[in-house]
């Protein structure tokens, strides 16, 4: 990952191109996984809007991952300086990683969703669970952010806004 992520960067492509969560720290934990932290630590209400989703993405025949969700600060800092040195600035990474202070991640209020097909179908139908796409450089992160109408709201570019 670190070495297409140079590739795109140098080809100039970097802020067009859909990124993958960076680097080696990729899991595939299912929603039901509360052993792990990365699960268990989640917000009670988006576990259980990603449960929810879960089952009934299962139920037209894709599997959805948790490919990241809760993290603790120092391993949101370590995903940071990772990204600086994929990136090659603060202000770059920053466009794909968030500060332990501003992540939604380390707070397990954000969801890195993964399985073939998983993301689109999120898209499509996580508003039913509240569940939202939140950056538009992200397709795989969600939070539960339906306003009182039950609407998504509008993508942000990227994590640095
Ligand atoms: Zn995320």
């Amino acid at each position: 990952m670190r070495i297409s992520a140079v590739l795109v960067s140098a080809l100039g492509i970097l802020a067009a191109a859909p990124m993958t969560p960076a680097s080696a720290d990729v899991q595939m934990l299912s929603p039901y996984d509360v052993a792990d932290p990365a699960v268990g630590n989640l917000d009670p209400a988006l576990l259980l809007a990603v449960q929810r989703a879960a089952d009934a993405a299962a139920a037209q025949g894709i599997t959805m991952t948790i490919t990241s969700g809760w993290r603790s600060p120092e391993f949101q800092q370590q995903l940071l300086n990772d990204a600086i040195a994929t990136y090659g600035s603060f202000a770059a990474a920053r466009q794909y990683v968030q500060t332990p202070e501003r992540s939604r991640h380390v707070l397990g209020q954000a969801v890195d969703m993964g399985g073939v097909g998983a993301d689109q179908w999120l898209i499509a139908n996580g508003v039913r669970f509240g569940l939202c796409q939140i950056y538009a450089n992200e397709l795989w992160h969600f939070e539960l952010a339906t306003d009182a109408a039950g609407n998504c709201p509008p993508l942000l570019p990227n994590a640095a806004v």
